[in-house]
């Protein structure tokens, strides 16, 4: 098996054979660039190491064979006395895992090497031990464990012995003595001498990448940016070029493009006469990139060409590290350069300016989780507010309120109609409450899969973690920050996008692209250059899509918004809303009705209120398909609860009062409870049990449907029965529903359509037979995975999901993104079978899936014929439907 690719044999289609780095050094090697010549070894290779723990056979044959035919291109052997080639070993796995894996310079140097480099540099001493101090440190530290700091330590003793802070200042002298110094901490820590073998030092060195795959921190970050654990990482054996040799050589890194904004121009940092890490460590500040024109005109003219061919060739932002020797530049890494949510859209557009892709590239550029970023409330920063911590973006948003530490006091405040950010050092179970409460989290310890982060992502409530900054002391109500004491109480502010934690009410204001969403903000208008590209792309997606993007709203406001948003139509309409308020009274008659002249009565007062509600709807969706849901809770959700019932009945007779009414609702709320409510008494089960309350509802959706076509619009009732699982169900509710609406209809031209949710896994089941009389399905996905799993969501998020979320048995909650394999899978069975039963059967979805990047491409591939979302996420469900399209 072939495991050592030269540059010249590889190319950026390998990403997975040679990782990212080795298929881009490649790929610029081909290209004609000035890369430094070297080969790879394959993540095959790495993989073999891991699995048995020792190098594969023939690995080691075929690395001297591809060593042999560098050092013959380079005219030196690696590590020789007199003239010693030396090589960086760099790891580079298939996705960029930056700062996670390890990479090695100098490697060849010993005791006789560095005279030879010296020479070899024109006698410059300094340079030589310079790079041998360097080999030490990074060796010790990546291949052999010793820690870091040891390092820095007697660095620092140096400069101070010197009288310097800066590592320039430090002459061959005081590099041979630190060289020392370095040699002592290395055998200190390994009982061992620093190897002096060239070979050996190669060799440990490619093991220690190897080994680097599986060090903690790596581990963890796959598992957050969900790498999957099994790729390996490829190997990177490169012939090394000096920035350390003096004033005239240097190092840095470019983009071809602002990360930040998408801007075009040139963005990048240099430090003159230093190594590759240093830029990184922070050791000296660096200048902008345009200085380099100053200081090397040549090298910046021959840079700012690679960089133009890169991004024609990648046609893409590119990021670039490379290095001046003397002079002379080396392209020593690129690739498709990481860049923020905004940048992404503007550089999709620019790029099609530019004919380097076209507008279908262009929506695979871009993705619903980065327009969703780009939608979230702005904080107004314009003016004196400084960030006083920063810690991880881990649920977005802008929150402010006053600090609390407790859940319970967190619930208080929030009922005395106060903002509160919930401040924990990290949250558990026990939070929950206050976390409901809150508007936003801040804990100042656990990353992104902590409980807080996914607790909060799951509610959609704004959340920083991590923020280490922050000293909380939980008892005394207080945490301190860069030297200020924040009491319970005092007012904060956090951006759970960016991290930052403010003091003090930052005031928020909507984003650019919500003004643009919401029409205040004209694309063909305005030189916003985002919102342009955002109009652009949108218009693109809004062609190419084949699902239709429907909204969840249950008020003409909602709706009205939505439908500015894009929506083509509700997709969901819930009623139980109109049952609450001052309507509950009619509720408790109706629940409490003796006769059947009592229940009558409270229906048709529900009746006219209903209506109204209805009309209004339609009027703001006038002409787009309504799907409205019928009653679904159990009724007893519309009671008070049993205990506060039980203590006013009691107060009440303690003063004599009269109870009659008190204790007849306290004799129903007993006799409905129900020990599992979300199986129990609801939905379709309701409706038939209860009669007249969905033949009211029926009443209400078609008068108002005719009562806005004859005021000269349109309207497009669904009436959509929850919860069925038997076809039986369905029809027996059908039956009825068909006369009321024949009767109000009449030739007033509204046509009605009836269908049912699938949410129930044996409807899903037997949708074939409940297709038969439904003219159309809508997937419930909240409650089929509820009913698909077995788990009631409410009870759970809380309670174990992040520790199935760390265990890895969930990727990602299923309530946030469908489970193809399982709750997906009974999708596409009812969509197959109902569609064969009934072709032309309306396919829709209404959970929170809707509205789910992810999800949308599953119900795309099922073929559904629309999803429906909140109508905040309405552009997000658009423009994923594009991207499924194209
Ligand atoms: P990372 O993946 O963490 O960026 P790299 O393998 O790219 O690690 O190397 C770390 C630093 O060392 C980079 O700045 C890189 O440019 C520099 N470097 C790597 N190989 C060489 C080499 N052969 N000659 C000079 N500098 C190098
Ligand atoms: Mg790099
Ligand atoms: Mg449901």
């Amino acid at each position: 098996q072939k495991y050592v690719y030269d540059f010249a044999e590889g190319n950026m289609d390998l990403k997975d054979l040679l990782g990212g780095k080795g298929a881009n050094l490649a790929e610029m090697t081909n290209l004609g660039l000035p890369v430094p010549p070297g080969f790879t070894i394959t993540t095959e290779a790495c993989k073999a190491y891991l699995a048995t723990g020792e190098e594969p056979a023939g690995l080691a044959e075929q690395i001297a064979a591809h060593l042999e035919s560098l050092e013959r291109e380079m005219g030196r052997p690696l590590g020789d006395p007199d003239d010693p080639l030396l090589v960086s070993v760099r790891s580079g796995a298939k996705f960029s895992m930056p700062g996670m894996m390890e990479t090695v310079l100098n490697v060849g140097l010993n005791d006789r090497s560095v005279v030879g480099l010296s020479t070899q540099a024109g006698g410059n001493d300094r340079f030589a031990w310079d790079s041998y101090r360097r080999l030490i440190q990074m060796f010790g530290k990546t291949v052999c464990d010793v820690p870091g700091e040891e390092f820095e330590h007697a660095l620092d003793e140096a400069k101070r012995a010197k009288g310097t802070t800066s590592d320039l200042d430090l002459d061959a002298d005081d590099l041979r003595g630190l060289v020392d110094a370095y040699k002592k901490i290395f055998s200190k820590h390994t009982g061992r001498e620093f190897p002096q073998e060239p070979r050996e030092q190669l060799d440990l060195a490619i093991r220690a990448v190897f080994e680097s795959w599986n060090a903690e921190r790596a581990v963890v970050y796959r598992r957050q940016e969900r790498i999957p654990a099994d790729l390996g990482t490829a190997v990177n054996v490169v012939a090394m070029v000096f920035g350390n040799l003096g004033p005239d050589s240097g190092t840095g890194v470019a983009f071809t493009r602002d990360p930040a904004s998408g801007a075009q121009g040139i963005y990048g940092d240099y430090l003159a006469n230093a190594q590759g890490e240093d830029v990184v460590a922070g050791i000296r500040n660096t200048v902008p990139l345009q200085e380099l024109e100053r200081i090397d005109k040549t090298s910046y003219d021959e840079l700012l060409g690679y960089m133009a061919r890169l991004e024609e060739h990648y046609r893409d932002l590119c990021d670039i590290e490379f290095t001046i020797e003397r002079g002379k530049l080396w392209m020593l890494q690129t690739r498709v350069g990481k860049r923020t949510a905004a940048a992404a859209f503007v550089i999709a557009g620019q790029l099609v300016d530019e004919g380097l892709i076209d507008l279908d590239e262009a929506l695979h550029r871009v993705n619903g989780a980065q327009l969703a970023q780009l939608m979230f409330p702005r904080f107004r920063l314009d003016h004196e507010f400084e960030p006083v911590a920063k810690g991880i973006g881990a649920s977005p948003g802008a929150a402010s309120g006053k600090v609390v530490f407790s859940s319970d006091r967190a619930v208080e405040l929030a009922a005395e109609g106060e903002s509160v950010i919930l401040v924990r050092r990290e949250t558990n179970p026990d939070d929950l409450n206050g976390m409901i409460a809150a508007k936003g989290i801040l804990t100042s310890r656990g990353g992104k899969t902590s409980h807080a982060a996914v607790v909060a992502r799951g509610m959609g409530k704004t959340c920083v973690s991590g923020a280490d900054d922050l000293d909380v002391n939980v008892p005394q109500r207080r945490f301190t920050v860069a030297g200020r004491t924040v009491n319970e109480g005092d007012v904060v502010s956090i951006d759970g996008t960016t991290g930052k934690v403010y003091l003090g009410e930052v005031p928020v204001m909507p984003s650019e692209v919500v003004q643009y969403f919401e029409g205040t903000l004209d694309a063909e208008n305005t030189d916003d250059p985002l919102v342009r590209a955002v109009h652009r792309i949108m218009t693109h997606a809004d062609q190419r899509r084949r699902l239709a993007v429907r909204t969840n709203a249950d008020t003409a406001a909602d709706a009205a918004r939505a439908r500015r948003f894009g929506a083509g139509g509700i997709g969901l309409c819930r009623t139980e809303h109109m049952f609450l308020g001052d309507r509950r009274e009619l509720v408790e008659r109706l629940i409490l009705a003796r006769t059947d002249q009592d229940r009558d009565a409270a229906l048709a007062a529900l009746l006219p209120l209903q209506r109204s509600d209805f009309v209004e709807i339609f009027r703001a969706m006038d002409g787009l398909p309504v799907t409205v849901r019928l009653i679904d809770p159990p009724l007893h959700e519309f009671l008070p609860p049993l205990e506060q019932l039980a203590v006013n009945v009691a107060v009440a007779q303690e003063r004599g009062e009269d109870v009659a009414k008190e204790e007849a609702l306290l004799a129903a709320v007993r006799r409905m409870h129900e020990q599992n409510p979300m199986l129990g008494l609801r939905g379709v089960r309701l409706g038939l049990v209860v009669p007249g309350l969905f033949a009211m509802q029926v009443r209400a959706i078609a008068e108002a449907a005719v009562t806005v076509v004859r005021e000269g619009g349109s309207a497009c009732p669904e009436i959509m029965v929850p919860l069925v699982g038997a076809v039986q169900e369905l029809e027996t509710v059908r039956t009825e529903a068909e006369k009321i609406i024949a009767e109000v209809v009449g030739d007033s031209g509204v046509e009605v359509l009836i269908g049912t949710m699938i949410e129930v896994p044996r409807a899903a089941l037997t949708a074939g037979q409940i297709a038969e009389a439904a003219e159309f399905f809508s997937f419930g996905t909240n409650d089929l995975t509820q009913m698909g799993w077995g788990f009631s969501r409410d009870d759970v998020e809380g309670a174990f999901f992040w520790r199935y979320l760390e265990l890895g048995i969930f990727g990602i909650s299923p309530f946030e993104s469908i489970d193809r394999e399982g709750v997906g899978r009974l999708v596409r069975i009812a969509a197959e079978e109902g569609r064969a039963a009934r072709p032309g059967l309306k396919l829709g979805v209404c959970g929170e899936h809707g509205g789910d990047p992810e999800s949308v491409h599953f119900f795309h591939s099922v073929g559904l014929d629309y999803v429906s979302c909140s109508p905040f996420r309405v552009p997000v469900a658009r423009l994923e439907a594009g991207r499924a399209a194209v």
